[in-house]
């Protein structure tokens, strides 16, 4: 598996799977979630209505990760996924390694073999950039599955990107 950090805007990626650090409400929001039903379009939306009404009433738990169509992105997946909020206590990394590792499985059972990551947690939920940049790619190089060939991440900005690339070159 390759992984590798760039600086740039994650809806423009032609990967297979974006993964998107949603709110478990699943309904759009601000920062990349924001993003990336803006360029999608509606349809996104209308499939995440779909998928809470089928599966999850109360809301996708922190942690987890289900995928979607990607309406009119170029890629073929949208990974939507619930990272901790610190401003609401949630500071056990594991939460966070959660997203990475349900997403890359979520990613394996849609057949996507590359795949796009934001920093999730690293906006508004409120985690320091450097711990999430440590937790991702710990958690990507661990994980035990072959079939993702591509782990790129997105950056927002030139500080999260460096955070990413010395973790990585680490
Ligand atoms: P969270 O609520 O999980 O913290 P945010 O969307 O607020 O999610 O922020 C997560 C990270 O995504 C931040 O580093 C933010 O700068 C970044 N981000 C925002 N828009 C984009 C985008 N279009 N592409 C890539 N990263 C983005």
């Amino acid at each position: 598996m390759r992984i590798e950090a760039v600086e740039g805007d994650i809806t423009t990626e032609s990967v297979d799977a974006i993964v998107n650090a949603a709110n478990s409400q699943l309904m759009g929001g601000g920062g990349v979630d924001g993003a990336i039903h803006a360029a999608a379009g509606p349809t996104l939306l209308h499939e995440c209505r779909r998928l809470r009404a089928a599966r999850w009433h109360d809301g996708l738990p922190v942690g987890e990760a289900v995928a979607t169509g990607a309406g009119e992105l170029e890629a073929q997946w949208v990974i939507h996924t619930v990272g901790p909020n610190r401003h609401r206590g949630q500071t056990d990394p594991d939460l966070l390694a959660s997203c990475f590792r349900r997403s890359l499985e979520v990613a394996e059972e849609v057949g996507a073999r590359t795949i796009a990551f934001p920093a999730i947690s690293a906006g508004v939920y409120g985690w320091d950039a450097a711990e999430v940049a440590a937790i991702a790619v710990d958690t990507v190089r661990s994980h035990p599955g072959h079939e993702v060939d591509l782990v790129r991440f997105v950056l927002f900005g030139a500080p999260v990107a460096q955070h990413f690339r010395e973790t990585l070159g680490a």
